[in-house]
């Protein structure tokens, strides 16, 4: 038996997959409800439907134009290849129903607490329950326990705050690369915007809401939501004996935008190859995803450098026709091409090698 513990989006595609292949799967989650609470913005690049088909009811709004903001206000306007947003309660109950249709079990209320290597334990209300799996996965998000205490890597984390808004808008993404690390207003519809921000500090979604929406933001409030984000480290591990991380759990995030959504299904899908096919987890899974999450977080190392000015020049550079082309037409999930066309147009402006000294690889 295959216990995954966790029941967001990654570990019931897992199991999805898992249970298809004819193994048996239990799935435990600590809370008392699938999907709730939200702490996600809900946004995929067009990349996320060339890993599961989107499916139209949890699909809530295609976005095709964003618009990058500097400090100076001054911003680029970027048409998109659609991106989608989605519902996360109705998308990780989408995913939940497919497992237990293809024969997964779910036990909610379920709080994994440890593992000997032979017995889990399990909280269910106030009992405590005894498992023995012969393959325990860890999909159990940022602050996984199953990391804790048996693969014992030490994640650092941004933090991420969003509250959902009234706002009348255009169906355009914002982004603002110099507000906390950064910041985004992604429209629900044209009447409703996710804004939010993720940092390393303390999040001051506050200000910037009284900034975006205006002084008076509290009476459009809808509700507020927030949750840790991992910050990749390609040297922490995700496997150890018949243990397995996958998705938050392990890391599997761009340091860039905080997307890990598209990333952790990817890994679910190596997982499953690796267990089937009795291959390496960790090399599979790098093999697919460590080249574009090791760029964002060069990006991101990069970014960290950055003043005001730094940003305003570079929002000027991205309105050169060279730059545009190339934002539009690379997805920002892969990051590595991204960056590398990104170096090809600056042959073309010299005033754009000044950022080079911002790069490092360490
Ligand atoms: C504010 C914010 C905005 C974000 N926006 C985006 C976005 O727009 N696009 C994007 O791609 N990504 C976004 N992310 C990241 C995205 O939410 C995660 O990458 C994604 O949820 C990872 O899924 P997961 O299944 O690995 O983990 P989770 O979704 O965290 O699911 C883990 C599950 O495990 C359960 N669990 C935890 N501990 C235990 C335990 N001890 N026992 C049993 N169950 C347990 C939890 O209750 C939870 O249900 C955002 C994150 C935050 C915080």
């Amino acid at each position: 038996m295959i216990a995954i513990i966790g029941a967001g989006p990654i570990g019931s595609y897992a199991a999805y997959l898992l249970v298809k292949q004819g193994l048996k799967v239990q799935v435990y989650e600590k809370n008392k409800q699938i999907g709730l609470p939200v702490q996600c913005t809900g946004i995929v690049s067009s990349a996320f439907s060339k890993v599961i088909s989107p499916d139209k009811s949890y699909v809530i709004n295609k976005i095709s134009k964003t618009r990058i903001y500097a400090p100076n206000n001054k911003h680029v306007s970027l048409n998109l290849k659609p991106n989608l947003i989605i519902d996360r309660t109705k998308f990780d109950r989408f995913l939940t129903k497919k497992a237990k249709q293809a024969g997964a079990e779910f036990y909610l209320n379920s709080k994994f607490i440890e593992y000997n290597g032979k017995h889990a334990i399990i909280e269910q209300n106030n009992t405590t329950k005894k498992i023995s799996p012969d393959i325990l996965i860890g999909a159990d998000g940022p602050n996984s326990q199953v990391n804790k205490t048996c693969i014992k890597n030490k994640p650092m984390f941004f933090v991420g705050a969003q509250a959902r808004v009234y706002l009348e808008n255009d169906n355009a993404v914002e982004f603002y690369p110099g507000v906390g690390d950064f910041a985004w207003v992604v429209p629900e519809t044209n009447k409703i915007a996710r804004i939010g921000l993720v940092t390393r500090k303390n999040a001051n979604l506050k200000e910037f809401l009284s900034k975006r929406v205006g002084k008076n933001y509290k009476s459009k409030v809808i509700d507020y939501q927030g949750g840790l984000i991992p910050l990749y480290n390609q040297k922490n591990k995700t496997a150890h004996n018949n243990v397995y991380l996958v998705g938050d759990a392990a890391g599997m995030v761009k340091a860039t935008t905080a997307g890990g959504i598209i990333q952790g299904l990817i890994g679910a899908k190596a997982l499953t190859e690796s267990i089937i096919e009795n291959k390496d987890y960790e090399k599979l899974w790098r093999k697919k995803l460590h080249k574009d999450l090791k760029t964002s977080l060069i990006i991101r190392k990069m970014l960290d450098q950055f003043s005001d000015k730094d940003y305003n020049d570079l929002i000027r550079l991205f309105n050169k026709k060279s730059f545009k082309k190339v934002l539009q037409e690379n997805d920002r999930d892969n990051a590595l091409s991204l960056i590398i066309n990104l170096g090809l147009a600056s042959l073309k402006h010299p005033s754009a090698f000044k950022f080079a000294k911002f790069i490092r690889f360490g």
